[in-house]
């Protein structure tokens, strides 16, 4: 689309990072264009509203500068999936395999539950791991989840292919 093309251009490649030989999709200079910020919320709100979302679960950190204004929006509440150690509460804990090691994403025991509608919101869906993760999270507690939304979707790296149980909206796909 052609609103797509428009925001393609506020993202960045940045080579080598986090590691040598990885090109890393920077959103930053999205972030900072109140234009192209403002099409990506309310994208990612149309989104929101559509499937009845009552709750919107953003994934530290990029996905806490989508899911927040979105949550906003839509009259949702907002709840945070952390990275281990950052919630003071009791918490579940999911991890999964990295390229090299483990991660592990946590979520507030009571935070979500049964008749909690909730999107996932993040920045970018890479390998689909995190979201898998965040998904369980979700579903630990009750909740259900409608799906996952997210600004930009690495698709040679086929995530969707390791949430198939997820309905994936992506405003861009590189
Ligand atoms: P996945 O678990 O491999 O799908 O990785 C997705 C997570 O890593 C998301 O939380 C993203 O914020 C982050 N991520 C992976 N690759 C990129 C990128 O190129 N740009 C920005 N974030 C990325």
């Amino acid at each position: 689309a052609a609103g797509a093309e428009a925001l393609r251009t506020h993202v960045r490649d940045v080579h080598d990072f986090p590691q040598p030989g990885v090109v890393f999709k920077d959103i930053t200079p999205l972030l900072a264009t109140p234009a192209a910020f403002g099409t990506v919320i309310g994208a990612l709100a149309e989104t929101a509203r559509r499937a009845g979302a009552t709750v919107v679960a953003g994934i530290e950190a990029r996905g806490f500068l989508l899911a927040a204004p979105v949550a906003d929006r839509v009259g949702a509440g907002i709840v945070p999936i952390r990275k281990q150690g950052k919630l003071p509460g009791r918490t579940v804990a999911e991890s999964y395999a990295l390229e090299y090691g483990t991660a592990t994403l946590e979520i507030h025991h009571d935070a979500v539950g049964p008749g909690d509608r909730v999107l996932i919101v993040d920045d970018v869906l890479a390998t689909g791991g995190t979201a898998a993760a965040a998904a369980n999270l979700i579903r630990h507690g009750g909740a259900e989840v409608l799906g996952l939304a997210v600004l930009m979707e690495l698709t040679f790296l086929a995530g969707r292919e390791r949430i198939p149980s997820l309905d994936v909206t992506a405003l861009l796909a590189i």
